[in-house]
């Protein structure tokens, strides 16, 4: 029971984060948009390139983040929130608490990211990434995937 509400509260607080990430997504669109209308010197065009630069990564970082928050939200609706995705354990409400967006407990976690780090491109584990059914906590580099 208590475990429930400790979810009803992240689900609100998730809630809470989307509109958030959507409202602000939104502005730095608009930012963007306006930099491309505005003509202007080469100092200022320096200067809104930079600035461009900027409000779109975080723009990727926010729109990165509002999808972690659609697929928690989404694991909630469907019930398998809070269940590592590695070893099928629950986990812990206190590790959610922290970070409402986890998808597996520590033990899994440090494991995925001692693989991540010495882990070559070759050295890569696809049938993980099949079992799991998932790509997102693995860290996957996009250029590695090219070569
Ligand atoms: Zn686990």
């Amino acid at each position: 029971m208590a475990r429930n509400d400790a979810l009803l509260r992240i689900h609100k607080k998730l809630l809470d984060r989307r509109a958030e990430l959507c409202r602000r997504l939104g502005m730095a669109l608009d930012d963007l948009a306006q930099h491309h209308s505005t003509g202007g010197d080469t100092a200022d065009a320096a200067f809104d390139a930079a600035s461009e630069a900027l409000a779109s990564s975080l723009a990727e970082l926010e729109a990165r983040e509002l999808l972690q928050v659609e697929r928690a939200l989404a694991k909630l609706k469907n019930g398998t929130y809070g269940r590592c995705e590695g070893c099928g354990c629950k986990i812990p409400i206190a590790r959610l608490n922290a970070l409402p967006y986890c998808t597996h407990c520590i033990k899994c976690q440090r494991q995925l990211e001692e693989e991540g780090e010495d882990a070559g491109p070759q050295r890569y584990d696809w049938s993980r990434v099949r079992d799991s059914n998932t790509t997102e906590d693995i860290h996957v580099n996009l250029s590695e995937l090219d070569s």
